[in-house]
């Protein structure tokens, strides 16, 4: 009894009622335009030079690259005009020297060269008759425009973006430290060391992760309906949509293609609400917060992503753990028990270790509804060493693990619900559908967590059943791949 109880105290904690959605939706709006308007606010709300996204019929041969950690990916992309497309790539690790070279050259000599190595394996044919042309040049560059591959570069590291194919590192994340690149643009370095190489290739825009996705599923949705937002729910999360430049009030920075009226939109929402205006803390969200490397910021990022509720889960399971009157994981029988406890948790187990529960163990809670919940029994055993968990041990996991992952799926329908409000497409009646991508394991993977979100979707005001209905969240692969490329092709149309 005690154990039950215990349970659905802890569990209210995390919920997140339909008046909440509302609530935060609300102030979401606000946070978005305060973003629009100035700098330094939550929501950076940072514009991007990207001023179209796809339909599907775009063709051509591109390629992309991204370096996100600790891999370099070169890919080339064949667009075939009919939403397909024929991806081909080399992944290579990065020698951990070179995360720490003394210069920007080094490293961006090696990715060049990674460039080089992809089209001789890939595009022999085109970079072979390059090299012959180049010998016999009698144009500028020794080579033709219509042979010059477009590159789209993803980077996964703070820019600071001044143009379709600009961005100035602000700092380096992940392990990298080469203070000699500080404040370079991260194109030109690449370009520089090409051109050393004597490729055809143009570096022909700078790409973050969520607006590839965006580019991606606005590519390959069918039906030719362009995609409003691409977010992404994986270790982090982060949203890219199509805003109005009317509506953009804080200057734009270099030039951009002024004729489509429109720019898409890094928003950055994973800082949504950092002085916590809405956002609620539970006791456990605000140990997490003061133990993470950034205490007070990435705020919704912290209840939403991956790499935390896992981590929100632990803390309050082992707060229960530690209440003798509760008896979870006990065991009379375990051979783990010493005079003072009876525990069945096997002393090594990582669910005392800070981020030590993986949030995929959560989606195997999730999938488990048999009475008897053997499959988390199983998971318990085989990813937190809890020896023979009783049933009623797994129904507290289950649903502590169940309601952290409520909560994210509604806060996720909150930013969803707001910037498809945002458009204003929600009750405009010549707008049939609003095309949503996604990207993650969270979304992906985790059961139900679309589903969770409709549901909170059809509750928010100026949306209910009938906007939600218009509103199709669907899986967007690739953004790093296809959507760079897509990008490049964009920024070549506008060169
Ligand atoms: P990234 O965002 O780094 O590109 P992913 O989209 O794969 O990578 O997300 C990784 C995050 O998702 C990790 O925090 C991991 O704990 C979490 N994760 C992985 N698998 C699952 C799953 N099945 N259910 C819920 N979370 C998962």
């Amino acid at each position: 009894m005690a154990l039950a109880g215990e349970t659905k105290r802890v569990v209210s904690q995390f919920e997140f009622s339909d008046v909440h959605v509302n609530e935060h939706v609300e102030e979401f709006l606000a946070q978005m335009k305060e973003g629009l308007e100035n700098d330094g606010t939550n929501l950076s709300q940072i514009p991007t030079y990207v001023t179209g996204v796809p339909n599907g019929t775009e063709k051509g041969l591109y390629l992309a690259v991204d370096l996100g950690g600790t891999n370099f990916r070169v890919c080339s992309i064949m667009l075939n005009g009919d939403t397909t497309f024929n991806l081909t790539y080399n992944k290579v690790a990065i020698p951990k020297a070179l995360m720490i070279a003394k210069t920007a050259k080094e490293l961006f000599a090696f990715l060049a060269k990674q460039i080089e190595l992809f089209l001789r394996e890939h595009h022999a044919d085109r970079f072979e008759s390059h090299v012959r042309r180049r010998a016999t040049a009698s144009t500028p560059m020794g080579y033709r425009d219509e042979h010059i591959f477009r590159l789209g570069f993803t980077f996964s590291f703070p820019v600071k973006q001044l143009g379709i194919n600009k961005g100035h590192l602000i700092r380096w994340t992940k392990g990298f430290d080469i203070p000699d690149a500080i404040g370079k643009d991260v194109c030109r370095l690449l370009q520089d060391e090409i051109d050393d190489l004597s490729l055809p290739v143009k570096v022909a825009a700078l790409v973050n992760d969520t607006v590839g996705t965006l580019m991606a599923r606005s590519y390959t949705s069918t039906g030719k309906h362009r995609s409003l937002l691409g977010g992404i729910f994986g270790t982090g999360t982060n949203g890219a949509y199509i805003e109005k430049t009317a509506n953009i009030k804080k200057p734009i920075q270099g030039e951009y293609d002024t004729s489509t009226g429109e720019m898409v939109i890094n928003t950055e929402w994973g800082s949504f609400d950092n002085q916590l205006k809405v956002l609620s803390s539970t006791p456990w969200d605000k140990t997490l917060d003061a133990e993470s490397v950034n205490p007070g910021f990435q705020m919704f990022e912290k209840r939403v992503s991956g790499m935390f509720l896992g981590e929100i889960v632990r803390l309050a399971v082992v707060d229960m753990i530690k209440k003798d009157d509760i008896a979870l994981f006990r065991d009379v029988n375990s051979s783990f028990n010493d005079r003072h406890t009876t525990t069945s948790i096997r002393p090594n187990s990582s669910i005392f270790k800070t981020w030590g529960l993986d949030s995929a163990i959560m989606s195997v809670a999730a999938a488990d509804n048999t009475p008897e919940l053997w499959s988390i029994r199983q998971e318990l055993e085989n990813s937190l060493d809890i020896y023979a968990p009783s049933l009623e041990d797994a129904q507290a996991f289950k649903a502590i693990s169940d309601a952290v992952a409520r909560r994210a799926a509604r806060l996720s329908a909150v930013a969803i619900g707001a910037v498809a409000l945002q458009s204003g497409k929600v009750g405009d009646p010549n707008e049939g559908v609003i095309d949503v991508g996604v990207d993650g394991s969270l979304v992906e993977h985790y059961p139900f967590f679309r589903d969770m979100i409709y549901e909170a979707l059809a509750v928010i005001k100026g949306i209910g059943p009938e906007g939600a209905a218009k509103i199709r969240i669907g899986i967007a692969k690739d953004g790093s791949g296809v959507g760079a490329a897509l990008i490049a092709l964009i920024a070549a149309r506008q060169e």
